[in-house]
């Protein structure tokens, strides 16, 4: 008997001691993009039982957690500290505290701070756990009328003037729909940026989304531009694709071009010179010797 007890008592000592070392999971949560009753009940329910809630603006996740009367302790984790705080969480984090982390609107990582933490989390083999809920550029896809098969999501365009041109570029060819976040005070800007790439494509202009001026604003761009020129609020743009050309299309280009261009457009994307010779064969629907024997000549 006093052995079995001896082995009880060592037993529940190492329980207690496995408990103390478990670590804490960081639940990323999201939050309503306007409308506050878009949250979902096991939201309500791990924002109420965390032991921390990490916010992007802890006045403005106030203002949620009073709607649902959570009371709970608010760290601040924004874009110009997520270095700094991502460590204190861990800290946290490892010491068995659970942690909700939320941001201003929707999905945290989109757009928003969350990406430092996580990877933090992944390295120390902290759990992360996804509660998923709002996030604006999926509703404002689906209304979209647009494809919704595949799309490119971009976020915000860059300021930076050489990279913000490669990005419209990209929209140009993109035969995916394009989603762009866009500040109030930028839309105008923007929208004229994009006019000189995509003037012949259907452009949607998502505004308020959930909130009681929501509205889709459909047209061309010179129309949005026309239509928006007062409107307000957040802003998402979306952009449809550009049509995909068929094979027949795509084989008659290559035609219109010399052989000599076929071969440097090839060779510009770092084709070695037998792929390359393939690749045309392929392309003009013809022999691969006949194109071999060109270029020896
Ligand atoms: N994390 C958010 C999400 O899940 O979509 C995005 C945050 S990002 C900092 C803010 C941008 O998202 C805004 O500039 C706007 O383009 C878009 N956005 C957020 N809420 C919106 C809403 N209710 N209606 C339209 N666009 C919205």
């Amino acid at each position: 008997i006093k052995k079995i007890n001896k082995k009880n008592k060592f037993k529940k000592l190492n329980k207690r001691k496995d408990k103390k070392m478990k670590k804490g999971i960081l639940y990323v949560v999201a939050t309503p993009i306007g409308n506050l009753e878009d949250i979902t009940y096991r939201a309500i329910n791990i924002l109420k039982s965390v032991d921390i809630i990490a916010a992007e603006d802890t006045r403005h996740t106030l203002k949620l957690l009073n709607h649902y009367e959570i009371s709970k302790h608010l760290i601040s984790y924004h874009r110009h500290n997520e270095e700094i705080k991502s460590g204190e969480l861990i800290k946290e984090l490892k010491e068995g505290k659970d942690i909700a982390l939320v941001s201003d609107a929707g999905t945290p990582g989109i757009c928003d701070p969350g990406e430092v933490v996580i990877r933090k989390c992944i390295e120390e083999k902290i759990k992360v756990v996804p509660v998923p809920g709002a996030c604006a550029f999926v509703n404002a896809l689906i209304s979209s009328g647009l494809n919704t098969d595949t799309f490119l999501f971009l976020g915000f365009l860059p300021l930076n003037k050489k990279n913000r041109k490669q990005k419209l570029e990209q929209i140009k060819e993109s035969t995916q729909t394009t989603i762009i976040y866009e500040a109030p005070h930028k839309l105008q800007s923007t929208l004229k940026d994009l006019e000189e790439f995509v003037s012949d494509r259907n452009v949607v202009l998502a505004r308020e989304l959930t909130k009681i001026h929501e509205e889709f604003i459909r047209g061309n761009i010179k129309e949005i531009i026309e239509k928006s020129k007062d409107v307000k609020g957040e802003m998402i743009i979306l952009i449809e694709g550009k049509p995909e050309i068929t094979l027949e299309e795509k084989q008659q280009e290559f035609k219109n071009m010399s052989l000599e261009e076929h071969f440097s457009f090839y060779e510009q994307q770092g084709f070695d010179k037998k792929d390359i010779i393939k690749k045309i064969a392929k392309d003009r629907g013809v022999p691969k010797n006949e194109i071999y024997m060109y270029f020896m000549n």
